[in-house]
């Protein structure tokens, strides 16, 4: 077994399909010395320019790297509010009042890496190694789109030949195929996906032909010396630009949603922030087409990994936020997710700077939804999260906080992807299908698994979108009705 491993471990890079996007001069597009000259030139910057940048963003502009580092080093109070209240006006020109949904799928804890922060690593010896089988799979599809009602999943898989592309691929296409009923209508995941090990395009375009929607792949840290340093030189994680560049690969294999992120408290969280800028800006002038998504995940605990804890970069809550801040001020179109592993304390606090997805009822353990236990289990999964509350329970918070909780999957299914959508986000004409979709699918959630607490507190804000509707887009709204009245009679998965 371990001779095959390694021989599979030899084949998987492709250096031509690294080399390929170099600069003339065989570097990348992250300039170090450039990114420390760009963050020194934003220490001092007025409160004149600072209101200018804030003034372009609000433009849905992605902002030069010297602007975003101009509003990394703001410190003012007041320039910090009205960064906030900038980045909430951005989140309702672009995207409303909705926030999407969706759950991490852990399907492999096999792994031939050894980063150090976390606990699939090789280096961990106590951790369960396996891969979910196909009936396994299956329940957990039961629990999460049959019992709590997701639409859209993040399925991730360790680096490994056990989990390789044949096997996500298989398994995105048994996603696909369950379907349960539930009280009024049926459950079924519509959206899959994908946070996996860079591919190669052969790969990646197999994803391409099993559907999946977003392409997920995390820098970790866009520092090099750091990145050596946590992910070591002989694993195949161990290269850097493989993986700086997984994201053309997707491009030139015919996908073009795409998501990026880095792991924040790796490195200093200014220098990450330029990382994704540069990264941004790269697939916008290469492909005409910037992230869909960014992430931003920060470290969390991991059994046997020190690391996670020990990080002499771990990153504080407000500085955490004002990452975030920027980010959402500085790519204002793109989909902004906070994941389950902040608490629901900072979450509450974090979504209205911009928030456009969150997952909820999440948990990370391998077979984890349908076995149904209540703790999280540290030895057998990637690392701790912050938040388990239920679906339910989110979905009812953020009515409370005036969200509406949109389970749309209908973007990618129309062809609304790549420049399309990048150009629709821009001029806030998206937003007029995804409100109708958030309401039908709001609707479905409502009836097939909300609480009644919940549906007392959902109804006005659902009534209130329809008015909405019916005022701000006369010509769409009797097709609404039509569908709404259909979904309440029991008719499912009808979109815009
Ligand atoms: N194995 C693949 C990879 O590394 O690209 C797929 C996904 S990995 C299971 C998902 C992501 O979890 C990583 O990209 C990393 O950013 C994040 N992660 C790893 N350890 C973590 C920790 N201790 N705390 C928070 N996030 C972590
Ligand atoms: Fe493997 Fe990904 Fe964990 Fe690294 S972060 S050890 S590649 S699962």
């Amino acid at each position: 077994m371990s001779v095959s491993v390694n021989e599979w471990i030899a084949q998987r890079i492709k250096p031509d399909q690294i080399s390929r996007y170099l600069r003339e001069d065989g570097s990348d597009f992250i300039d170090e010395q450039q990114i420390e000259a760009d963050l020194a030139s934003g220490q001092h910057a007025s409160a004149e320019y600072i209101r200018e940048i804030m003034a372009k963003s609000l433009r849905i502009e992605t902002l030069t790297p010297r602007e975003t580092a101009a509003l990394l080093h703001v410190q003012d109070p007041q320039l910090i509010r009205e960064m906030e209240q900038t980045a909430a006006a951005i989140k309702k020109k672009v995207y409303d009042n909705r926030i999407v949904t969706f759950a991490p799928l852990y399907l492999s804890s096999k792994c031939v890496n050894g980063c150090k922060y976390c606990s699939f690593s090789t280096e961990n010896g106590e951790m369960e190694r396996r891969i979910v089988p196909m009936d396994e799979l299956r329940r957990e599809v039961q629990t999460l789109a049959g019992e709590i009602g997701h639409k859209r999943l993040i399925v991730v898989y360790g680096e490994h030949p056990d989990s390789d592309v044949d096997y996500i691929v298989d398994t995105v296409r048994e996603v696909y195929d369950c379907v349960f009923k539930t009280r009024k209508g049926v459950g079924q995941i519509r959206r899959v996906n994908i946070n996996a090990a860079p591919m190669s395009i052969e790969d990646l375009r197999k994803l391409k032909e099993v559907g999946i929607g977003t392409f997920q792949v995390f820098q970790e840290t866009y520092h090099k010396k750091t990145y050596t340093e946590v992910h070591p030189a002989h694993t195949l994680k161990g290269n850097y630009d493989w993986r700086l560049y997984s994201m053309h690969r997707a491009f030139d294999a015919g996908i073009d949603d795409v998501g990026i992120g880095a792991l924040f408290g790796l490195y200093d969280w200014r220098f990450e922030v330029m990382g994704l800028i540069y990264h941004t800006h790269e697939l916008e002038q290469r492909y005409g087409v910037g992230p869909h998504t960014i992430s931003f995940p920060r470290l969390e605990p991991a059994h046997n990994a020190p690391l996670a804890t020990d990080s002499a970069y771990l990153v504080g809550d407000d500085d955490f936020k004002h990452a975030v801040l920027t980010l959402r001020l500085a790519v204002p179109y793109t989909g902004m997710i906070l994941t389950a592993r902040e608490d629901a304390d900072l979450r509450r606090k974090i979504l209205p700077m911009g928030i456009t997805q969150t997952d909820a009822s999440t948990k990370i353990g391998l077979g984890a939804y349908s076995r149904k236990h209540k703790e999280q289990e540290s030895s057998r999964q990637q690392f701790v999260i912050g938040d388990s509350r239920s679906l339910d329970e989110v979905v009812r918070e953020m009515a409370q906080q005036g969200y509406i909780t949109s389970f749309c999957t209908a973007g990618y299914r129309c062809g609304r992807t790549g420049t399309k959508i990048m150009d629709l986000l821009k001029c806030g004409f998206e937003g007029q299908f995804c409100k109708l979709n958030a309401i039908i699918t709001y609707r479905e959630w409502l009836d097939d698994f909300a609480s009644d607490e919940t549906r007392e507190i959902a109804e006005p804000l659902i009534r209130k979108e329809i008015e909405e509707v019916r005022l701000t887009n006369p010509k769409m709204f009797p097709t609404l009705e039509d569908y709404y009245q259909r979904t309440c009679d029991g008719a499912r998965d009808l979109y815009f």
